[in-house]
């Protein structure tokens, strides 16, 4: 009941008891005490096998030995400068060496900083205004793309505060639809500055492209002098060394990273070809600015991370995310149930909704009072997902086979009282 009080408590000083709405769930979300290896505490004593894994960064799961020892050196020599290190021209050097179209980089406190930015370089080196996503990605929480938005603010009504202006050079696009986009690039290729893509729509559950949607949108860009901007702040580092721009083979023009890149410590990135990221200040006019840009605490969480995430380490992580997506796949077709498991690599998730969904409007279409059943029959079993249909689940190098077995009997228990 520790959770129920603290709940209680923080309504009255924080706005809905949290500081971020993805947070929040009915009755009260679970206060934690503390996170280790694949582990969750909560403040009632309730330990948790954790598959939310702070929304996507953790992937060596919580407290990993190296990063807590090399970031505890750093503390010691100082968090903050307002001046260049060496570590951050090593980090540099570690992303470059791993993402196709990163040739220069700038780091950010976070990925919403990191999308703004990427949006605002895209506009001053084309010179246009326009910018095109698509409906249920999320890019953060600026102005910019808070239109048809993924994420927490897939359950929530549209953001009050954000000005016409500004959204009227917003234009969405169905994904995974290559006629639309057609359209949409005919109509108004004169004024589109950059189409933003998360490659795997991760913030409407798990919708991988179509086969061969990528490279539309490549050639589509190409030919109509529009920057190709990759949000992999899910996708980088997870999906591959190289991020889904190396799984897929398609390099776009522009990439932005988060979540894994801090490895725990709030952290964004943009990066991208040497054209465009020269225009940044104070080498070009793109102003882009952070007090803790390139923080030696996330730069040096971010060096230890990457330094153990080797070819060899994704083999092993996306073994688990097969073995684990095998046992959700047979249980829903021995349970005869008329559902959707998705996910690659390390992702999954479970629609709760009889079609196939590859774009947002058939996410919405599943049934979200099955989901919460079943969020909450995970939690009593002491698995930790994010309480929402449109979030992706995810695995960390620190969960066994044996982690992944208690999961797939959960989910099989979950099942059977949910899908009914
Ligand atoms: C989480 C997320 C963001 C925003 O990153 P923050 O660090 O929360 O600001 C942007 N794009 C995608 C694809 C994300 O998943």
């Amino acid at each position: 009941m520790n959770s129920k009080k603290l709940f209680n408590e923080s309504k009255k000083y924080l706005p809905g008891g949290v500081n971020s709405p993805v947070r929040s769930f009915k009755p009260y979300p679970v206060f934690i005490e503390k996170g280790y290896g694949p582990n969750l505490w909560d403040v009632d004593g309730n330990k948790y096998i954790d598959y939310c894994l702070g929304y996507g960064p953790l992937i060596l799961g919580h407290g990993n030995s190296n990063v807590v020892e090399d970031v505890c050196n750093q503390l010691k020599i100082g968090t903050t400068y307002g001046a260049p290190t060496g570590n951050e021209i090593k980090l540099a050097k570690m992303i470059i060496e791993r993402i196709p179209c990163a040739k220069m980089i700038r780091f950010t406190n976070s990925g919403t900083e990191a999308t703004m930015s990427a949006i605002r370089l895209a506009r001053g080196f084309t010179g246009k205004d326009k910018i095109v996503k698509f409906e249920g990605s999320y890019h953060g929480a600026h102005d910019y793309v808070l239109v048809k938005s993924g994420s927490g603010a897939a359950t929530l009504p549209d953001s009050l505060g954000i000005p016409k202006d500004t959204t009227k050079n917003t234009l969405s696009c169905p994904f995974n639809n290559e006629d639309a986009l057609l359209k949409l690039v005919s109509e108004e290729k004169e004024n589109i500055a950059a189409i933003i893509v998360e490659p795997v729509m991760a913030n409407i559950g798990c919708v991988e492209p179509n086969k061969g949607y990528l490279e539309f949108l490549r050639e589509i860009t190409e030919e109509n002098d529009i920057i190709l901007i990759f949000d992999e702040i899910i996708t980088g580092f997870r999906l591959s060394k190289g991020g889904a721009q190396t799984y897929y083979s398609v390099t776009p023009d522009i990439v932005t990273l988060g979540k894994i890149i801090g490895g725990g410590f709030p952290m964004g990135a943009l990066a991208g070809k040497k054209e465009l990221m020269k225009m940044l200040a104070p080498q070009g006019n793109v102003y882009q600015a952070g007090t803790f840009n390139g923080n030696p605490v996330s730069v040096q969480g971010s060096i230890s991370t990457l330094n153990q995430l080797d070819s060899e380490f994704y083999n092993n992580l996306n073994k688990k995310g097969d073995y684990l997506r095998n046992q959700i796949g047979d249980t829903v077709e021995e349970l005869d149930l008329n559902i959707q498991p998705v996910g690659l690599s390390s992702m999954f998730q479970i629609y709760f909704n009889p079609e196939k969904v590859t774009n947002y409007e058939l996410a919405k279409k599943s049934d979200v009072d099955k989901f919460s059943v079943y969020f909450h029959e995970l939690l009593n079993r002491g698995i930790y997902i994010p309480p929402s249909q449109f979030e992706c689940n995810f695995i960390s190098s620190s969960h066994s086979y044996d982690d992944l077995d208690k999961l797939g009997n959960s989910i099989e228990e979950a099942l059977k009282i949910a899908w009914k």
